[in-house]
C-alpha cells in the first residue's frame, strides 16, 4: 500500500488528554508520534471539572475500577510536576481534599452508607458533623447534617492540563495535525495506518484509538474491535469569585441533595466548576434551562451565597461510556491497533495511569498488572457471573431518576458524581 503522507512509530487518534497524555508518554520513550484531531482538547476533556476523587466518588461493586483509579490518583503529583516542568506551564493540580456533604435524613444515610463501605475497604474517610463542615467550608448552608472529609482526594484544572499537555507534546516532538481520522487502515492482519477526511494516508508501526465517545464512528474497525461507547451528556457550569468572596470554598464540595448529587470544584485563580448533570441523549449538546436551574437550585442548597456569583459560562460534553462504564485500555485483537477510550466519568483522574500504560505498551509490548483487567478482551471473553466482572455497574446509592423525564419516557440511568 502507498503512503503519501508522513509515516510515525504511532498515530494517536484523539488529542483529549487521553491521546495527548499517551502521545507526550510515547514521545518521550522515543517514538516518533502524530496526533490527529481536528479540535484538540475541546471534547469532554474541556467540559469536565477535573475531580480527583476515587474515594468520595467510589461506588458499589467497582473495587476494581477504585484499584485503577487509586493507582491513577497516586501518580497525579508526581506526573503534574514533571507535565509543568516539561511545558513550562502549570499543571492545573491542586491538592485540597474533598468534603461530601448531606442535608435531609435520607441524604445523611447515603453518605453513612459510603462511609461504612469506604472503612470496609480500608480508605481514609473521616465522618463530620454538620458543625465541623461548616468549620472546614464557612459557607456552607446551616441545614447541612454532616458530611465526610477525605483528605486525599483532590483536584485538576482539566483546561490547563490539556494546555500543559499540548505544549509538551509540541517541546517532545510529537506532530499535531488538526484533521479528522475517517479510516483506519489495515491490511491482511493488522492495522498499518490512518486515512484522514481528505484522503490523505498516514503510515504509523501502530496505531492508539483514543478519540473518547466518537471512538466507534472511525471506519475500518474489524467488527468486534471495540465495544460500544456512548455519548452520555453532561451539562456544567462556570462561576467567578469576586476578590471580596475569596475564598469561597477551600476545596471539592460534593453534595448529596434530596437523593440527587452534584459538586463544586473551586479553583486556586477564583473559577467556580459547578456540575454535572447526566442525561443519555446521543451527540446533543444543547445546554438547557432545566440543566443550569437543576444545578444553581442544588448548588443554592447547600451553598446559598452562590447565587452572589457572576456566572461565566454554561457548557455541555459527552462523556466516553462503555457497557460497563469502565475504560478500555490495551491491545486490540488487530496486531498493531491499541484502544484507550470508554474513560466515563473518570477519563481526567486515569490520564496518568492511561498515558503510562499504553506508552509502555506501544514501547515494550507489555501492559502494567493494574490496567490488565480493562482490556477489549472482557466484552469478547465467555460471560462470567456478573458479580465477579471488573467494572460491574454499580448498585443502590449510585443512581437515581432523572428528575426532567416525562412520566411516559423510559427512566434512563442518572449517575451520580461527574
Ligand atoms: C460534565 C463533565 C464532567 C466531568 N468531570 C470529570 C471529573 O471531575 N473527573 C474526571 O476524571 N473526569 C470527568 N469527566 C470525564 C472526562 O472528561 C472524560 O472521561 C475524559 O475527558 C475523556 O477524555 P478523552 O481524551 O478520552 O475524550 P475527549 O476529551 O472527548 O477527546 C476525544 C477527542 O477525540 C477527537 N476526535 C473524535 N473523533 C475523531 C476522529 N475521527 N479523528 C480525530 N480526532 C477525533 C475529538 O475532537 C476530541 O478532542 C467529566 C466529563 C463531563 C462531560
Amino acid at each position: 500500500m502507498a503512503f503519501p503522507g508522513p509515516s510515525a512509530d504511532a498515530v494517536v487518534i484523539g488529542g483529549g488528554v487521553i491521546g495527548l497524555s499517551i502521545a507526550w508518554r510515547a514521545a518521550l520513550r522515543g517514538l516518533s508520534v502524530t496526533v490527529l484531531d481536528p479540535a484538540p482538547g475541546r471534547g469532554a476533556s474541556h467540559a469536565a471539572a477535573g475531580m480527583l476523587t476515587p474515594v468520595s466518588e467510589l461506588q458499589y461493586g467497582e473495587e476494581s475500577l477504585l484499584r485503577l483509579n487509586m493507582a491513577s490518583a497516586d501518580r497525579y503529583p508526581a506526573f503534574a510536576a514533571e507535565l509543568a516542568d516539561a511545558s513550562g506551564l502549570p499543571s492545573g493540580y491542586r491538592a485540597c481534599g474533598t468534603l461530601a456533604v448531606a442535608l435531609d435524613a435520607d441524604d445523611r444515610a447515603v453518605l453513612k452508607d459510603l462511609h461504612a463501605y469506604q472503612e470496609r475497604l480500608g480508605l481514609a474517610s473521616t465522618w463530620l458533623t454538620s458543625r465541623e463542615c461548616r468549620r472546614l467550608e464557612p459557607m456552607l448552608s446551616p441545614a447541612v447534617s454532616g458530611g465526610l472529609h477525605v483528605e486525599a482526594d483532590h483536584q485538576v484544572d482539566n483546561r490547563r492540563l490539556v494546555a500543559a499537555l499540548l505544549a509538551a507534546c509540541e517541546r517532545a516532538g510529537v506532530t499535531l495535525v488538526r484533521a479528522r481520522a475517517a479510516a483506519l487502515l489495515t491490511d491482511a492482519d493488522r492495522a498499518t495506518g490512518v486515512r484522514l477526511d481528505d484522503g490523505t494516508e498516514l503510515a504509523a508501526g501502530q496505531v492508539v484509538l483514543a478519540a473518547g465517545c466518537w471512538s466507534n464512528a472511525v471506519e475500518g474497525l474489524p467488527p468486534g474491535t471495540l465495544p460500544p461507547v456512548r455519548p452520555v451528556k453532561g451539562e456544567i457550569l462556570r462561576l467567578r469569585v469576586p476578590e471580596v468572596f475569596a475564598p469561597f470554598l477551600s476545596r471539592n464540595v460534593r453534595g448529596v441533595v434530596k437523593g440527587g448529587s452534584m459538586y463544586l470544584v473551586p479553583r486556586e485563580d477564583g473559577e467556580l466548576v459547578v456540575g454535572a448533570t447526566e442525561h443519555e441523549l446521543g451527540y446533543d449538546t444543547e445546554v438547557t434551562a432545566g440543566g443550569v436551574y437543576e444545578l444553581l437550585r442544588d448548588a443554592h442548597e447547600l451553598v446559598p451565597g452562590i447565587t452572589e456569583l457572576p456566572l461565566v459560562e454554561t457548557h455541555a460534553g459527552l462523556r466516553p461510556g462503555t457497557p460497563d462504564n469502565a475504560p478500555v485500555i490495551g491491545a486490540a485483537e488487530l496486531p498493531g491497533l491499541v484502544l484507550a477510550t470508554g474513560h466515563y466519568r473518570h477519563g481526567v483522574l486515569l490520564t496518568p495511569v492511561t498515558a503510562d500504560a499504553v506508552a509502555e505498551l506501544l514501547a515494550e509490548g507489555t501492559v502494567p498488572e493494574v490496567v490488565r483487567p480493562w482490556g477489549p478482551g472482557r466484552f469478547t471473553a465467555a460471560p462470567r457471573d456478573a458479580a465477579t466482572r471488573p467494572g460491574t455497574p454499580s448498585g443502590p446509592g449510585d443512581t437515581h431518576q432523572d428528575r426532567s423525564q416525562g412520566p411516559d419516557q423510559e427512566p434512563h440511568k442518572e449517575v451520580s458524581y461527574a
